[in-house]
């Protein structure tokens, strides 16, 4: 993905997380008060995100279309914040809480799509990982030389294909 080094949204995710051991100790959710326990895995998590969505909407939660629409309304809420600071409609700074918590309606409604197929996103992570990695990783023999250093296009994201 191209991201233009002089996007405000670049600054800020520059300055909000740019110090990554920030992430290394996430808030424990009895420190908000919010029962269910800490889940330390992803499936622990799609397991949680699955039991909410299963509590507060039991009609819609084991509904793939209906979740997948979801993920894909809160993907567009997300990139329509980012939007309005690329266009600058509105600081950076005043958006950046609503587009982490778009974010973050996305990853839930994701967790829900990976529940109701019964995948573990982790080992679906590494085997995509392992894919890519295949596909994209600079070939040693080659770096340097001038020619590209993967296999096929060099054009692309890692998701595409
Ligand atoms: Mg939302």
């Amino acid at each position: 993905m191209y991201v233009n080094p002089r996007s405000p949204i670049k600054r800020e995710y520059h300055d909000h997380f740019g110090d990554a051991r920030r992430l290394r100790q996430p808030l424990k959710n009895r420190e908000g008060g919010v029962p269910g326990g800490d889940p330390v895995t992803l499936q622990e998590i799609v397991a949680q995100c699955m039991r909410d969505s299963a509590t507060w909407f039991p009609d819609k939660a084991f509904d793939l279309a209906f979740q997948t629409l979801s993920l894909c309304g809160e993907a567009g809420e997300l990139a329509n914040k980012v939007k309005k600071v690329e266009r600058g409609s509105d600081p950076a700074n005043d958006l950046f809480p609503g587009i982490v918590e778009e974010a973050i309606d996305t990853f839930i409604y994701l967790m829900d799509v990976f529940a109701i197929l019964g995948v573990d996103p982790e080992e679906a992570y590494h085997a995509k990982r392992a894919t890519n990695f295949r596909r994209f990783e600079p070939d040693p023999t080659t770096v340097g030389s001038g020619r590209p250093g993967v296999s096929g296009s060099v054009s692309g994201s890692p998701g595409e294909g």
